[in-house]
Order: C-alpha cells, then structure tokens, then sequence
C-alpha cells in the first residue's frame, strides 16, 4: 500500500484530505506542523508529500527545502497545497522543484488525479534501467543522470523532460506531449513553467546545452547522438 504524508496545520482540510486518500485505497500519515511535517518525511519515507506552504513552526518552502537536502527524501514526489490563486504563486511553487500544486479549495477529484498522476510517474520506468545518448547517461531507476560520467544535479521534472525528449531524439516534441508526459496533463501554468524548467536544464548541460533545440511554434529536440 502506497503511503501519503500529509502536512497541513487546518486540521478539517487534513482530515478531508486523509478521508478520500484511505478512502481510494492510500495509506495516510498526517503532521500539523512544518517542523513534524519535515521530520515524519524522512523518519517515515511516504511515497508521496502533500505539503501546505502556511505552514506553524516552518513554512511549506523550508520544509520542502529541507526534504530536497536529505538523501533519504530528496527524490520523494511533493504536492504543494495553496491557498493563494494567483497564477504566479503557483509558478513559483513548480520553479522551487515542487512535483505539483493544488489550489485550495480543490475538489477530492482534482486531488486523487494529481496524486495518482504523479505516483504513476514516479514509478520506475519499464524496459533498459539506463539509456545511453552522447554525452549522456541516465539510470531510470535511480533517476540519476550523468553528463560525460560526472553526476549531475537535475530535479525530476528536469530528469523526466530530457529523458522524454532522448529517447525521441532528432524528432521534435511538441509542447503538450512534453507538459502531459511530466505532468499527466496541459494547461497554461504548466505551459509557462517549461520554458523555465528547460532554460534551467540547459544551464545544467553547459557546452553540451545545445544538445537541447527549441523548434519554433513546436516544442524542443534533442539531437541526434
Ligand atoms: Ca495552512
């Protein structure tokens, strides 16, 4: 049974939450603080996150922070949860590295395809454990990718984007095949982070960025090894 840690300090939205989770057959762990919620995260290692940025005691980016800085949790999905509606906030919440958001109030709906989504992505890739491309190397389960054998730093969103794009390599991906494979689906917040997600990607590359093509009014390629 897959397990979800839920760190949110308004104890009836953490209830709901943990009542349609268990309820679509998740098991649950709930922290009403950032400092427990921080501290459940790593002692318990839960599949998913669903963390509130207003958080007592540590807000949501700190403990998020602090879980990306612990081997033991730095590859575990987080969904961010906020209570703020503005479309640059949630930007924010993906550019930090966030696998996700939700805008409260989200419907029990909204919150089980997010969660399933990301769990489903998160899962180890089928077939060859690593693919070779070039410069490039990447191990899919361990999600960990190597640029002429020196490990690299990426976020998994950035992980997954480059994986997609070499696996299709000398063909260009168009923009909504890229949002739906990172993140189940497209939409216009999603649309304006990618461009971010890439031109962060291609810092990570350095003289092997232009490996990574934008192909105008399409998307972006990778090319050919
Ligand atoms: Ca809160």
């Amino acid at each position: 049974m897959q397990r979800i840690l839920i760190v949110e300090d308004e104890r009836d939205i953490a209830d709901l939450i943990a009542f349609n989770l268990e309820r679509a057959g998740y098991a649950t762990l709930k922290a009403h603080d950032g400092i427990q919620g921080a501290s459940l995260a790593i002692h318990e290692q839960p599949d998913l996150v669903i963390l509130d940025l207003m958080l007592p005691g540590k807000d949501g980016y700190a403990v998020f922070k602090e879980l990306r800085r612990d081997a033991r949790t730095r590859d575990t999905p987080v969904i961010m949860l906020t209570a703020r509606a503005q479309t640059e906030d949630r930007i924010q919440g993906l550019e930090a590295g966030a696998d996700d958001y939700l805008t409260k109030p989200f419907s029990p709906k909204e919150l089980l395809l997010r969660v399933s989504a990301i769990l489903k992505r998160s899962q180890a890739a089928p077939g060859a454990v690593t693919v070779d491309h070039g410069p490039f190397r990447f191990n899919k389960n361990e999600l960990k990718f190597y640029l002429e054998g020196e490990p690299i730093d990426l976020t998994s969103t950035e992980f997954k984007l480059l994986l997609f794009l070499t696996e299709r390599a000398g063909h260009p991906q168009d923009r909504n095949d890229l949002l739906r494979t990172v993140w189940g689906y497209s939409d216009e917040v999603h649309s304006r982070t990618l461009d971010t997600h890439m031109k962060r990607l291609r810092q990570k590359l350095g003289n092997h960025a232009a490996m990574v093509e934008t192909v105008r009014g399409i998307g972006y390629r990778v090319l050919e090894a």
